[in-house]
């Protein structure tokens, strides 16, 4: 079995990156070796002392046994990772110390809210962990219950990191992806990025199996951050052989180094489904009855009640641009899912994506009813009064008024963001759609095909819980 490395809480909105650290992590411990790809796990979304997208990695070392794969390349020389671990491994001849110099080398600690820490375990914690992190809160103490008797840990200032870098260890794949970093030359550091657009707008059909490349409907490229830290870009995908072809397609901008992270981004691992309550700081899957029209508020936002266990209202953040469209379609009746982390004052949903199950008949009059007795086109008698018949004075009620079925513009089936708006671990519907590879392998949430409409926008107001594209 091989030694489970995790670390968590080492950058800062200012800089540096936690999967820039793993770069180095490999690269100094070159004397041991990697058993299968780095992991880059994203924990629970809705914690409030996350940086940017709650990233922690994990790297498993040891003798590696069976033929080497390349997973990147530091330094001008590729990195090799093995499919598996040969003799038991255990922290000896100076990993501890060589992971400290590089958690302490790299680590921002100036920035008053990083908590570094790193575990060195011999056997992963429970799964269970994992499942915890990525769902709900995990205290530091909880997670120090599961390194001991495992390993080692070591922490820096409140050591909150030991969270994360401890969850990422407990990681068992229900359903993975991957993605390809590719970091800049320190010497760029903070300037401006060049990736060519029209590179990234191909990437959809040139490698297939990536996803989340390019917000069309809003023109931008979704693959690179807009932080001064040290990553170029990342391609996410289902398979990583097609990841560095898919990098090298780019051009532009030379990558420093690159690495292949596998990764439990766009997996919905973090959905609590059928809740029986929604417990703010969750992200939840509700089923329910739309109570009243949306309404759009101050700053863009649109809302509507609705109706389940306890009545629950539903917020679109601005940041979600076009799929506030769709929201706004909506009408009283409406069957819906929907999926979004449970915000605790004012108590809301903030909508991730949406299943429509079933449309509610729009009706709009279109005129009053004709007489039963003469075919006259009847009277209406004020606003609540029935209808009347001028020349037989035979009456009918309002509701016996002529309707039509309105047009609804949207349709029974999964609606999500534009690309530049989605959570990191949010599943995006391309994966899930009939005949992707996802459906096939797991089986669950969307059932229908991918949305044609509009996507865009980056970030949203922190309290709604970040959606940007943080690396
Ligand atoms: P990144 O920038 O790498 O994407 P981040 O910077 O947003 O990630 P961190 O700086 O790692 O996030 O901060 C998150 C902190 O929250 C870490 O200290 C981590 O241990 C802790 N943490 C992560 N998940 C949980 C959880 N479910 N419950 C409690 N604490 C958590």
């Amino acid at each position: 079995m091989p030694l489970y490395l995790g670390v968590d809480d080492t950058d800062s909105l200012r800089g540096m990156c936690t999967t820039f650290l793993a770069t180095e992590l490999v690269r100094t411990l070159s004397a041991w070796d990697l058993i299968g790809y780095p992991r880059l796990l994203r924990l629970n979304p809705n914690i409030p002392w996350k940086t940017r997208g709650n990233g922690a990695i994990c790297l498993r070392l040891g003798r590696g046994r069976g033929r080497a794969f390349p997973v990147g390349a530091i330094g001008g020389r590729t990195v090799l990772a093995y499919p598996r671990c040969g003799a038991r491994a255990s922290p000896s001849d100076g990993l501890v110390e060589a992971v400290e110099g590089v958690v302490e080398t790299w680590s921002e600690f100036e920035d008053p809210t990083t908590n570094p820490a790193f575990v060195l375990l011999e056997t992963p914690p429970t799964p269970a962990l994992y499942w915890r992190a990525v769902r709900g809160i995990v205290a530091k103490e909880e997670a120090l219950a599961a390194v001991r008797g495992r390993g080692i840990w070591r922490e820096y200032k409140n050591g909150r990191g030991v969270i994360g870098a401890t969850a990422a260890t407990a990681w068992r794949p229900r359903d993975r992806t991957y993605e390809i970093l590719a970091y800049r030359h320190p010497s760029r550091w903070g300037t401006r990025r060049t990736i060519p657009s029209d590179a990234v707008q191909a990437l959809d059909t040139s490698f297939p199996s990536t996803f989340n490349n390019y917000d069309s409907e809003n023109g931008r490229v979704a693959v690179a951050p807009r932080t001064p830290c040290p990553v170029l870009c990342g391609i996410r995908g289902d398979d990583p052989r097609e990841l560095p072809a898919a990098l090298a397609s780019l051009g532009g901008e030379r990558p420093d180094r690159w690495l292949v992270f596998e990764t439990n981004q766009g997996t919905d691992d973090h959905i609590t489904r059928n809740p029986r309550e929604a417990v703010p700081g969750t992200t939840v899957e509700i089923a329910g009855i739309v109570a009243s029209h949306p309404t759009t508020i101050r700053g863009g936002h649109v809302v509507f009640p609705l109706r389940w266990r306890e009545p629950i209202d539903v917020v679109a953040y601005e940041p979600s641009k076009q799929f506030r469209a769709i929201v706004r379609a909506l009408a009283p009746g409406d069957r819906l899912r929907v999926v979004g982390a449970v915000r605790e004052t004012p108590r809301s949903v903030n909508l991730e994506k949406l299943e429509v199950i079933g449309l509610a008949p729009l009706l709009s009059k279109a005129g009053n009813p004709a007489c039963f007795h003469c075919g006259k086109r009847m009277k209406s008698s004020g606003r609540a009064g029935p209808f009347r018949c001028r020349r037989c004075g035979t009456r009918r009620p309002r509701s016996d008024a002529v309707v039509v079925p309105l047009p609804r513009g949207i349709s029974t089936r999964w609606y999500e963001p534009p690309v530049g708006s989605r959570r990191h671990l949010s599943m995006p519907l391309k994966r899930s759609s009939p005949g992707s590879r996802n459906e096939r392998v797991v089986g669950r949430t969307p059932r229908r095909a991918s949305p044609s409409f509009s996507r865009g926008a980056d970030t949203v107001p922190t309290t709604a819980l970040a959606f940007s594209r943080a690396l």
